[in-house]
């Protein structure tokens, strides 16, 4: 029986529309919060809360109209909302489980200290020894990693904003000084760690039950470019063991925390066959989206299925693999450009297009998906069909 029916989300964007079919199944209706009658999620709300994500107080006013609010990112302000958690509302995941992992550098530290392995990492504020804004590095704390390294901003980053590959001391400093200049990441406040030259970047995104049961979705490959998600291959291509190793990461994180929701994880394996876990975010995940259409159950399904107390879906495969492209905006691009190719994508077979309706189109903004069901594991086709999307998409 549900025991939820109304369930607020903060955050208007794709991934809080992409849970609408999935709460139509269930039965569930969506209260949303965004700034903007333009997000995304807008359309397929019951009710809508226009205000900035970070708004406690019309988080209140959320909390008044639905049984459990989820978060759709993480720009969550957990200190805000602890005196509406105090008061009884209901958070999912909750504020608690949020509390460590926010922050990318106190994210790396709990995970540290789980003994899960982490890229080797440093805070950067304090391995300067204070919290001013001097410019100098000391070159002992570097000196452990050597170049390049990895800059991220603690908090705000996000598809590969706030992360920079720092080739030398003197882009370092370079960098350093610039996101000073334009607050990068809401402020200046870094984390610095080591470059993984990893073999292949992996994913997968977990569920835990209020009852405590934990289930995770096929181990998927992801590609990056310019530190942006570009495609996914589905299920990955690893050996049983590398499989087993990171099903079992999931179980520990999940059940350390003691989430209720759909987690994404993120990893390295390194070119002597370890596994490094880059980044987890608590809410589902663009390395899931190929759930919708490629598994028994979806990751939007199982994400609403946590936080209403039911029981966890099959997240097994329907189909032998799938492959994944995002759709980003790129310059110079009018409407019509765009539902050219659209149609165009859905004339490949077995192809599922998502346009998440963005008003604005920015290069690189994430502004739709498609996802291509195979018959039959094979990563030359699964090559072949992303150069395929991406050739009608990017005119390459
Ligand atoms: P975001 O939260 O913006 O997605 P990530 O930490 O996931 O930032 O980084 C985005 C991408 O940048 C990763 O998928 C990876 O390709 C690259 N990257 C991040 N950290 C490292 C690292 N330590 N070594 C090598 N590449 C990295």
């Amino acid at each position: 029986m549900l025991t939820k029916r109304r369930i607020g989300v903060v955050g208007g964007g794709q991934l809080a529309w992409m849970m609408a079919s999935a709460a139509k199944t269930l039965g569930v209706e969506l209260v949303v919060q965004t700034p903007s009658p333009d997000d995304p999620a807008v359309v397929i709300a019951a009710d809508t809360i226009f205000a900035p994500i970070e708004d406690a107080a019309a988080t209140a006013l959320l909390a008044t109209r639905c049984d459990a609010i989820t978060f759709e990112n993480e720009f969550v302000n957990v200190e805000a909302l602890s005196t509406l958690a105090e008061q009884g509302v209901c958070f999912r995941p909750g504020l608690g489980v949020l509390a460590p992992i926010l922050d990318k550098y106190h994210q790396r530290c709990y995970l540290r200290n789980s003994g899960l392995p982490v890229p080797r990492f440093i805070d950067l504020e304090e391995s300067r020894g204070s919290r001013g804004r001097g410019e100098e590095i000391f070159p002992t704390s570097l000196a452990q990693f050597g170049f390049p390294v990895v800059l991220k901003a603690r908090r705000h980053g996000y598809d590969g904003q706030g992360t920079f590959i720092i080739k030398d001391i003197e882009a370092l400093k370079y960098r350093l000084a610039a996101s000073y200049k334009q607050q990068v990441g809401h402020g200046p406040s870094f984390l610095l760690e080591e470059f993984v030259p990893f073999e292949r970047e992996l994913a997968v995104v977990a569920a835990r039950s209020a009852a405590g049961d934990v289930v995770t979705f096929p181990i998927v490959e992801t590609q990056q470019e310019e530190q942006v998600c570009r495609r996914v291959l589905v299920p990955a291509d690893i050996p049983n063991t590398i499989a087993v190793e990171i099903e079992a990461i999931a179980h520990t994180l999940l059940q350390g925390l003691q989430a209720v929701g759909v987690f994404g994880i993120e990893l390295f394996l390194t070119t002597n066959g370890s596994v490094l876990v880059n980044e987890i975010a608590p809410r589902t995940h663009n390395s899931g989206h190929f759930t919708i259409d490629a598994c028994e159950t979806s990751q939007f399904e199982q994400h609403l299925r946590a936080i209403c107390d039911l029981p966890l879906g099959n997240p097994a495969l329907r189909c032998s693999g799938a492959v994944m492209v995002n759709l980003l905006g790129y310059e110079n691009a009018s409407a019509s450009d765009y539902s050219g190719k659209l149609q165009q994508l859905e004339q490949i077979p077995q192809a599922h297009v998502y346009w998440y309706g963005k008003t604005e189109s920015r290069p690189g903004r994430k502004l739709g998906h498609v996802t291509i069901l195979l018959d039959a594991q094979n990563r030359e086709q699964e090559t072949a069909i992303a150069q395929q999307v991406e050739s009608i998409w990017y005119n390459r």
